[in-house]
């Protein structure tokens, strides 16, 4: 049993054929700068397949050509997309509003409702309405599930999820907290439960998802109390490109006085902020080699972003009050011992610390970085968002079978 996982961004379109129960991935790749013009001879697709490369070169003019130049890819590698044996295509799907708040098959109907959540992920949902009907075309006779990203949180307690303003204002739009990146909060957070030997019912745990973009939540028992993304994935951690929190104020004073129109403040807040913002680069290795050469704004952007990551640990272990474990996941999660002995610096009243050779060990197994006798153990698990999809996908087209 195969399963397509398609993640389709605004100019890119990742994807992965897997075997959900074992994992094991058949063929995967990327389909980059879509809709943007390329140098000739540079690669626009690239897919993997038994150990292979394959790339296409030219431009991709909109999602669907991106698509089509896939499955002639997987065709070439020796899986052919269209004959039996795909169970079902999963997409990510960015934002499921109040509606959507399980996996779900695409009908007609459910693409009609994503597409009108667009107007609460602009950058996001319409570039996954996008994948999911050019799949669509592509494998009729496939199952299409939808996997949403804020599903996790869709129970956040009223407090957590309740923005202080004029509540006739925020119900008439629907503004309230979301949260991002359940899929990956909800694998780690089951990963977790099961490296401790407990029912995750009877964890509380506070899960750092630290790639480009970051988030934080807090799970009691096996459900999110608090998550640091609000209405849009803008909210909380310093991140990549996103500022995260910030004075809402700011942006009435740059469209007052620095004639900023809301799509400059939207460019500024989402693309030209966060780590790139402060110090010009976004990837954290880059950052962490500025860094090295002495590069005073870099070293600024790393305090701040460590300074605002302990805030929420801070803030979630209060939440929470018992904690049981605290796990570092994604691209800087999983890679930065840095970033996990500073976030834990000085801790060890509340019973937090790591362990310098465990934290510093190279592997990329979910393992525990804090001594053996920590009063809350520290951990890194490797979070897969695509297995989890993969997942979600074979599980509900067996159900409705
Ligand atoms: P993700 O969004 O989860 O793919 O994470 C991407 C981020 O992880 C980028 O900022 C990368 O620079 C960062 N990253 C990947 N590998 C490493 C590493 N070995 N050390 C530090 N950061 C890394």
């Amino acid at each position: 049993m195969r399963v397509l996982v398609i993640n389709s961004g605004s100019s890119s379109i990742k994807y992965q054929l897997l075997e959900p129960v074992s994992g094991a991935v058949a063929a995967s790749g990327m389909v980059s700068r879509i809709g943007e013009p390329v140098e000739p001879g540079s690669p626009t697709v690239e897919h993997e397949a038994d150990g292979r490369t394959l790339a296409h070169d030219g431009p991709i003019p909109e999602h669907a050509t991106g698509l089509r130049v896939v499955f002639e890819l997987f065709a070439r590698s020796g899986h052919d997309l269209t004959g039996e044996g795909l169970y079902a295509v999963g997409h990510r799907v960015v934002h499921g509003g109040e509606v959507f708040y399980r996996p779900t098959l695409v009908t007609d109907a459910v693409l009609t409702s994503i597409d009108e959540l667009s107007a609460l992920a602009p950058l996001h949902n319409p570039a996954n309405v996008i994948g999911i009907e050019s799949a669509r075309r592509l494998l009729p006779a496939v199952p299409q599930v939808a996997v949403f990203d804020t599903a996790f949180f869709h129970g956040l307690p009223d407090a957590a999820k309740t923005y202080a303003i004029d509540a006739k204002v925020a119900a008439a739009h629907g503004i309230r907290r979301y949260g991002f990146h359940g899929t990956s909060h909800e694998y780690v957070s089951g990963q977790v439960a099961e490296l401790l030997g407990r029912d995750a019912a009877a964890v509380n745990q506070i899960v750092l998802h630290l790639g480009n973009g970051a988030s934080a939540s807090a799970i009691r028992g096996g459900r999110a109390v608090d998550t640091s993304m609000g209405l849009t994935p803008l909210e909380g951690l310093v991140m990549g490109t996103r500022s995260g929190d910030l004075d809402p104020g700011i942006i009435g004073h740059l469209m007052r006085t620095a004639d900023f129109d809301i799509d400059a403040i939207d460019l500024l807040l989402n693309r030209n902020s966060g780590l790139k913002g402060l110090s010009g680069v976004n990837d954290f290795r880059e950052l962490q080699r500025l860094i090295d050469t002495g590069d005073q704004a870099a070293r600024l952007a790393y305090e701040v972003y460590i300074h605002r990551l302990r805030h929420y640990i801070g803030a979630y272990l209060i939440d929470l009050g018992e904690v049981h474990a605290i796990t570092f996941t994604a691209g800087v999660g999983e890679n930065s011992p840095q970033v996990r002995a500073d976030a834990s610096a000085g801790l060890s009243r509340f019973g937090i610390g790591v362990d310098a050779d465990l934290n510093t060990a190279k592997s990329r197994a979910a393992r525990y970085i804090s001594p053996p006798d920590a009063e809350i153990p520290v951990l890194v698990v490797p979070t897969n968002e695509e297995l989890a999809i993969a997942r979600a996908a074979a599980a509900l087209v067996t159900a409705s079978a």
